[in-house]
C-alpha cells in the first residue's frame, strides 16, 4: 500500500532541524505540507478582535513565502487550509490518506483540531515529534505533570541537562499528491510597518550569525533591560515564536561562541532565558484551560474590575503614565516590545489601572509579532499575581523604572508617551462626566 501523508506545520515553520519532518520526509511515499492558521479563542472571547495585528499578520505572511519557497526548490509546495478540521477531513476521504504527522508541544489549548481528527479517524496513524523546545519529556528529571512550582526550582533541575544536537535540513522530499493551490490574498498582502523584523527561516538565521558574529552576547546580561534598538537584547524571539529558528541550533551557536570567543555571566543568561521560554512552554502543557482562567493556577481571583475607558487609553498609549504610553505605541507600530517594557505596561494595567490580566494578555496575543501561548499568557499570570511567582505581588514602581532605564526620556520622546494631563477617568463610578476645571 502507497503511503501517503499530510505534514502539518505549525510552529515549526522551517527545514532545519525539524526532526517530525525529516521523520515524515523519511517514511512516506507521497506526502503533502497544509498549514492552518486557526482562530484564537482568547482574542473572541476577550473582545479584541478576531484577527491578528497587520504586523503579526505581515511577519507570518513573510514566514510562510519563505517557506514556500524552500519547499519549492525540494519540488513541493504548502498548502494553506482556512478551517483545519473540515479541510483536512476532506483530504484525507478524498487522497486515501495513510499518516498524518507534526511538530509536538502544542499547547492543548490550540490542539483541538488535531485531537478532533484523532477521534474521527481512529485507524489513521497520527504521529508527533518534539521540534520546538530544548528538551524532551523523557530527558526531564520529573514527570511532565509534576512540573515544579517556581521557575528557579525548574532551573535547577534541568540546566545542567545535556542538550541534543540539531538536525541537519531536510535535503529531500517525497512527492505531493495534490497540485498547488492559490492562497487566500490574505496570505500575499502586506502593509506598511516599522517593524524591524523580517519573518522565515532564511532571515532568522541570518539574524542568529549576526547576531554570534557580533561582540552583543558578551555583554548581554548589562545591556538585556534596554528599551529601543536591535542590539541590547539577542531579539530571537519573533522567529523561535513560528519556529523559522530551532530552539537547539540557537543552543548550538552559543556554545560555539562560548569556546571560540568568550564564555561569562552574559552569555550563560542567554541560556537562562531560554530556560524561562522552556519553563513556559511546560507551564502552558501542565496547565491548559487554567492558562486563560481569571484565578490562574491560583485557587483566587484577584480584586480588579474592568473599565473600557482605561483599556482603551492603555491600548492607545494615552494613559497618565510616559513610559507605559511609549511602550505601548512602540507595540503598536513594530508588533514588538522590550521584556522591561512588557513588565511595566503588565504591571500598570493589573495595579494602577486595576484592570482583568486577561484583556491585556490577549491585546498582547493579538498585537506581538512573537506571540507564544505559554510565554504571554504564563508571564501575564505571572504579572497579576496569579501564576508561578512564588512572590505573589510584583508591582512596578513607573517613575523609578522610568529614572533608571530611561533617565533623559529619549525613550518617551521617541515613541510619544508624553501625557495631556487629564485625569484617567472622564466619568465617576456613577457615570457622571468628571470635569477637572470644576471644584468638587
Ligand atoms: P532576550 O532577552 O534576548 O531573551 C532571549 C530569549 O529568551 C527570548 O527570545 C525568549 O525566547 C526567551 N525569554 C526571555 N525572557 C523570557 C521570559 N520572561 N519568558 C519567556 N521567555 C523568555 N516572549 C515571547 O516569546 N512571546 C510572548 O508572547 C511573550 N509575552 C510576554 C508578555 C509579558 C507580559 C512579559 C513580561 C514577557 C513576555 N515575553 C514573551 C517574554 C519576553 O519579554 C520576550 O521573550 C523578550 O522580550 C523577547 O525579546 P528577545 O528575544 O530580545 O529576548
Amino acid at each position: 500500500m502507497i503511503k501517503k501523508g499530510i505534514f502539518w506545520f505549525s510552529t515549526d515553520l522551517r527545514l532545519d532541524d525539524n526532526r517530525a519532518l525529516s521523520y515524515a520526509a523519511s517514511k512516506m511515499d507521497q506526502l503533502i505540507f497544509v498549514f492552518c492558521p486557526e482562530e484564537s479563542i482568547r482574542l473572541t472571547s476577550f473582545q479584541t478582535g478576531r484577527s491578528i495585528s497587520n504586523n503579526r499578520q505581515q511577519f507570518l505572511n513573510q514566514s510562510l513565502a519563505d517557506l514556500q519557497k524552500n519547499l519549492e526548490a525540494l519540488n513541493q509546495h504548502l498548502i494553506i487550509c482556512e478551517n483545519p478540521t473540515q479541510s483536512l477531513a476532506q483530504m484525507i476521504d478524498n487522497y486515501a490518506v495513510t499518516h498524518v504527522f507534526r511538530s509536538g508541544g502544542q499547547h492543548c489549548l490550540d490542539s483541538s483540531s488535531w485531537q478532533s481528527l484523532k477521534t474521527q479517524y481512529p485507524s489513521l496513524s497520527f504521529n508527533e515529534m518534539g521540534s520546538n523546545r530544548l528538551f524532551d519529556s523523557q530527558e526531564l528529571p520529573f514527570d511532565v505533570d509534576q512540573l515544579p512550582s517556581s521557575f528557579s526550582k525548574f532551573r535547577r533541575k534541568t540546566e545542567k541537562i545535556e542538550i541534543q544536537q540539531p538536525q541537519p535540513a531536510v535535503t529531500h522530499l517525497p512527492p505531493a499528491f495534490i497540485a498547488p493551490i492559490q492562497w487566500h490574498s490574505r496570505f500575499y498582502n502586506s502593509t506598511a510597518s516599522e517593524s524591524d523584523f523580517v519573518g522565515g527561516e532564511a532571515e532568522g538565521n541570518l539574524h542568529v550569525q549576526r547576531y554570534f558574529n557580533s561582540q552583543h552576547p558578551s555583554t548581554y546580561k548589562q545591556t538585556r533591560n534596554g528599551l529601543d534598538g536591535m542590539d541590547y537584547s539577542t531579539k530571537f524571539s519573533p522567529w523561535l515564536s513560528l519556529g523559522c529558528i530551532s530552539v537547539r541550533r540557537i543552543i548550538q551557536r552559543l556554545k560555539q561562541y562560548e569556546s571560540e570567543i568568550i564564555a561569562n555571566d552574559s552569555t550563560y543568561w542567554i541560556y537562562f532565558e531560554l530556560l524561562w521560554r522552556e519553563y513556559f512552554q511546560w507551564y502552558g502543557d501542565q496547565y491548559g484551560e487554567k492558562m486563560t482562567a481569571f484565578s490562574g493556577i491560583k485557587d483566587h481571583a484577584p480584586i480588579t474590575s474592568f473599565y473600557p475607558e482605561r483599556f482603551q487609553k492603555w491600548c492607545q498609549g494615552t494613559t497618565p503614565y510616559p513610559i507605559v504610553n511609549a511602550c505601548m505605541k512602540q507595540l503598536k507600530a513594530t508588533g514588538y516590545m522590550s521584556n522591561r517594557g512588557r513588565q511595566l505596561v503588565a504591571s500598570c494595567f493589573v495595579h494602577e489601572l486595576s484592570l482583568d490580566w486577561r484583556y491585556g494578555a490577549a491585546y498582547m496575543e493579538q498585537q506581538l509579532i512573537d506571540f507564544d501561548l505559554g510565554s504571554n499568557w504564563g508571564n501575564w499570570q505571572y504579572l497579576a499575581g496569579v501564576g508561578a511567582d512564588p512572590r505573589g505581588h510584583r508591582q512596578f514602581d513607573l517613575e523609578k523604572q522610568t529614572h533608571i532605564y530611561d533617565s533623559k526620556q529619549q525613550f518617551i520622546h521617541r515613541w510619544q508617551g508624553q501625557c495631556n494631563n487629564l485625569p484617567l477617568d472622564s466619568i465617576d463610578p456613577s457615570d457622571w462626566p468628571i470635569n477637572s476645571e470644576i471644584p468638587a
